[in-house]
């Protein structure tokens, strides 16, 4: 098309090509339709003396040959700068914003050639078979001159991939060849040939290579004219490999050594009895699970005949338990650890094949004592139980309780519930009671089988004396310069990576700067503070350090999960795997570096794994391979971080002073709401609230995206024992000081931490200072639906939280949030007539029975001071 046909406005135009055949294509990255034309490309006319950059080619995708020739065109003033970035992967990967969450299973290779002045020919030859699409940019001078996606297909002639497991002492040889043509395969350590073969064009070979010395080896493939070269390392046995960091036997503070005696476990707060049943009996006999046999006319539960103590100590205690019931036969153990977790293995064997409709855990109690569920890592899945029956959907972690406490049932795999497992889980409530069942997998013929499961009741620990004062801040937010103000309310602060340069590398442990962490340490602790890294512990940088080349194979969870992040690849490995070796090496010298109080996680949730090198996965009944998840493997990362950051710290680390009655260490993580305290136990805080940021981001904010049904059990500290924080997101487009005093309603009256990263930083000051004035420090808390003994204090549940503190002297600080859209009242009696508005737009009147009457504006907080009569 002759420039001078075409009439183009000053400042360009967009287009899009889009071409419907077999295969779909678009020119512009449009998303959803070929009209988007906020996503077009965009053609300007450049004036005369601009550098720009000619292209006259493509090589061939489809075999994954690019070749890029073109010539460099100059005239501007500087010599031209080129850079062309290719990037190729499976398409549906999903470049998901690093939140810890949603990634999605892809492949990714990036290529990037830069060049000043002249050009040459560039070839890519793309690896990895599960690519299918590329992407192309071409840069002059920084500017996005051209960009181009399409199909691609990945068909090298002849490769070769050699797979290392060197802690088992294996290789895996993977040839491929196009043409079929057999392939001669030869490994040599650079002098002597060390294994030589030819076989089969595709296949994988497993070689023994114990005997190998560690070093460079090289292995060569020939398949007719074509051949491939690849070279690997072996490396020497590491000084991480089998390391006991943090597997002492000592008890953790805040929690208690656990004694035995008779039938009866004591862990803190509770006490495990067994009676008749093979599953214990706790809180005065008012929860008492029974592991139930169900026959099409009967049911029957496992009755316990025989009760050992194996080995009691102050943080383990195992027991061997025998049961029948209706002729089949249980022979299983028991560990109780200190913070209340049962784990039952029961092995089940019917004398003779017995028709069996399943079997089933049940629990009833009364109305009062299970008010709400909550399952992980599902997160909508939480709420009241409802009146009548109830099915939930198979969790890892699932759990009835109130916001006082209560039962939680935990497990691996999905091993023992049938698919579709929407029903694995049942509340039926009725009569002032509810019945909880773990619908485990029904069989036609039963004759044995291995049944693993746990069983804790919580709160898991007791909180620390000032958790509902809990606040905290990143060290170092440059945006904002919060930390230094609100230093004096905080209980620990985090030291991140945008604000610190102590990790290049998101997720490298191994790659640590220890002089700017540790200067940050310091200065947190000149404010008596403690301070704890960012990790993301469960994932490493592709090729970040020589241990995530060398180890990859034995790692990575399966399937394979990668995914892009800040210009590194991301790979998800299994905390069950030799990687937890190296994970707690490293953090144990990060901490006697930097002297850091402790660590963060983010995320700390097991991920489905099928990887048989780390004992993970099963077969199912159609003999497909099935994942499970490490529940026991995270809980003991997380114990045995938690026991090395108190050791270090007991051993000379200066921990900061602590104001709140947290325990000498400091294990954050980053679970977003998934609570599940088999897990979480150890850990010192959750942090919560991240996962609304695309609803945010997108318009929505807590007035819509939150109920206090959605609130509760999830983000609330009481129930579990385990202290957790909010951080509360507002759209900054949109009213700032209206959205955190809507996010206030929520977290002050339920004396939940405090993250007030995003929020209007005056109205959270103002209230801080408020409870400061008043003098939660040395006041007792009072969470939602337990107010002070005397006070009366009438409003709806579903829509008012109303938390209190109490100081010695009698004076009473009231938290009334509401988080409704409509106005609310709330009725307070038996208070004395002074009543001292101190945060909140609420209008107070008393009415002539002496009783004192709040209206509270919609999703708003109201801190409100009061006398006892
Ligand atoms: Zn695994």
């Amino acid at each position: 098309m002759p420039r001078q046909n075409l009439a183009l406005p000053q400042d360009g135009f967009r287009f899009n090509v889009f071409h419907q055949g077999a295969q779909p294509s678009t020119l512009a990255p449009v998303k959803n339709s070929a009209a988007e034309v906020e996503n077009f490309a965009e053609i300007r006319l450049l004036e005369s003396g601009r550098n720009r950059f000619f292209w006259f080619g493509l090589g061939d995708p489809a075999t994954g040959d690019f070749r890029l020739p073109g010539f460099l065109l100059g005239g501007g003033a500087q010599p031209p700068q080129a850079a062309v970035e290719l990037m190729v992967f499976k398409r549906g990967t999903a470049f998901r914003e690093n939140t810890g969450f949603d990634e999605v299973d892809g492949a990714l290779e990036t290529y990037e050639q830069k060049a000043n002045g002249s050009w040459r020919r560039l070839k890519f030859r793309t690896e990895n078979r599960a690519c299918d699409w590329f992407e192309l940019t071409y840069r002059i001078d920084g500017e996005i001159q051209t960009r181009l996606n399409g199909p691609l297909a990945v068909r090298p002639p002849l490769a070769l991939q050699v797979r290392k497991f060197p802690a088992a002492g294996q290789i895996e040889i993977v040839p491929e060849s196009d043409s079929g043509a057999p392939v001669k395969v030869e490994i040599s350590d650079g002098a002597k040939t060390l294994w030589a073969e030819t076989v089969p064009a595709a296949g994988t070979l497993k070689i023994d290579c114990r005997a190998w010395a560690p070093g460079q080896y090289r292995a060569v493939a020939e398949a007719g004219k074509d051949r491939v070269e690849t070279a690997f390392t072996l490396p020497a046995p590491p000084a991480w490999r089998g390391n006991r960091l943090g597997l002492d036997a000592e008890v953790l503070p805040p929690f208690e050594p656990m004694t035995c005696s008779g039938r009866a476990v004591t862990v803190w707060n509770r006490r495990y009895q067994w009676n008749d049943s093979v599953i214990f009996t706790a809180a005065d006999g008012r929860i008492a699970p029974q592991l139930v046999l169900m026959r099409s006319d009967r049911k029957e539960s496992f009755r316990l005949e025989d009760f050992k103590v194996l080995k009691s100590s102050p943080t383990a205690v195992d027991l061997a338990v025998t049961g029948r019931a209706d002729g089949v036969e249980l022979h299983g153990t028991v560990r109780i650890e200190y913070d209340g977790l049962a784990w039952f293995e029961f092995d089940l064997a019917a004398a003779e094949p017995l028709a069996i409709e399943g079997l089933a855990l049940e629990t009833e109690l009364p109305e009062t004592m299970a008010t709400l569920f909550h399952g992980a890592p599902l997160r909508s899945l939480n709420g009241y139980i409802p009146d009548g029956t109830r099915q939930y959907p198979w969790q890892i972690y699932f759990w009835i309780g109130t916001p006082a406490g209560g039962l939680g049932f935990v497990n691996e795999s999905r091993e023992w519930f049938d698919t579709p497992e929407t029903a694995a889980f049942a509340t039926e409530k009725a009569d002032g009671r509810v019945r909880f069942t773990v619908a485990f997998r029904g069989r036609e013929t039963f004759t044995r089988g291995k049944l693993t499961f746990g069983l804790q009741l919580t709160p898991v620990k007791p909180l620390p004396r000032r958790s509902s004062d809990f606040v905290t801040e990143n060290w170092g937010n440059r945006s904002r310069d919060q930390f230094p103000q609100l230093a004096k309310y905080m209980d620990f602060t985090t030291v991140w990576r945008l604000n610190c340069p102590y990790m290049a590398k998101i997720c490298d442990p191994g790659g640590i700067d220890f002089a700017p962490l540790a200067a940050a340490v310091a200065d947190s602790h000149a404010r008596n503070v403690a301070a704890i890294p960012y990790f993301a512990p469960l994932s490493f940088t592709e090729n970040a350090q020589p241990e995530f080349v060398d180890y990859y194979e034995e790692w990575i969870q399966t399937p394979v999960n990668r995914w892009k992040s800040e210009n590194t690849i991301q790979v998800r490995c299994c905390v069950a795997s030799e990687y937890l070796d190296y994970l707690l090496w490293q953090l144990d010298r990060i901490q006697r570096n930097t002297h850091c109080d402790g660590f963060y996680f983010d995320g700390a949730f097991p991920v489905a794994c099928s990887n048989a090198l780390h004992g993970c996965g099963y077969v199912d009944a159609e003999g497909k391979r099935q994942p499970t998840y490490a529940v026991r493997k995270i809980r003991e990362f997380l114990r045995r971080s938690a026991m090395i950051a108190r050791q270090n710290n007991r051993a000379g680390n200066r921990a900061a002073e602590n104001r709140f009655g947290s325990p000498p260490y400091q294990v954050w993580i980053h679970i977003s709401g998934a609570v599940a305290p088999p897990m979480h136990s150890f850990a010192t805080a959750m942090f919560a609230g991240e996962w609304f940021k695309q609803a945010i981001k997108a318009g929505a904010n807590y007035d819509t995206l939150l109920t206090i049904e959605k609130f509760i059990p999830r983000y609330l500290s009481e129930p579990w024992g385990i202290p957790n924080y909010f951080l509360a997101i507002i759209n900054k487009d949109s009213d700032p000081v209206r959205h955190t005093d809507t996010a206030l309603a929520y977290i002050i009256p339920h004396g939940t931490g405090l993250y007030p990263r995003y929020l209007d930083p005056g109205q959270v000051r103002r209230v801080l200072e408020a409870k400061e004035r008043f003098g939660t420090a040395d006041a007792r808390f009072y969470p939602p639906g337990t107010p002070p003994e005397g006070i009366r204090l009438e409003a709806d549940p579903k829509q008012v939280a109303i938390g209190a503190w109490e100081r010695p002297d009698g004076r009473i600080l009231l938290a009334l949030g509401n988080c409704s859209a409509q106005p609310q009242t709330v009725v307070c009696r038996d208070a004395a007539a002074g009543v001292e508005a101190v945060h909140g737009r609420a209008q107070c009147s008393a009415s002539d029975d002496g009783a004192q009457r709040f209206e509270l504006p919609p999703d708003s907080l109201q801190l409100l001071i009061i006398q006892r009569k």
